[in-house]
């Protein structure tokens, strides 16, 4: 079963591209702040910032589900 709702990514041209999102300054969500391919070979990301696009940034730790200390209330 293939899932074909995401583009192909074109650098390596067999993972997909998928959304991340954030979360701006104040809490807010931002959708599809990201794009990052799948492919763990190829690390193609695609982002944006303040308007402006990043293409193929060097991948941080955690861009895909950046993990945060757990609150506790
Ligand atoms: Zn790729």
């Amino acid at each position: 079963m293939e899932v074909s709702s995401f583009p192909k990514c074109q650098k390596c041209g067999t993972g997909d591209l998928v959304p991340l999102s954030d979360f701006g300054n104040q809490g807010a969500p931002i959708h599809y702040k990201a794009w990052v391919c799948t492919n763990p070979d190829c690390g193609y990301n695609l982002k944006i910032r303040n308007g402006d696009v990043y293409i193929n940034e060097p991948i941080g730790n955690g861009i895909n589900g950046r993990q945060r200390n757990p609150v506790n209330f």
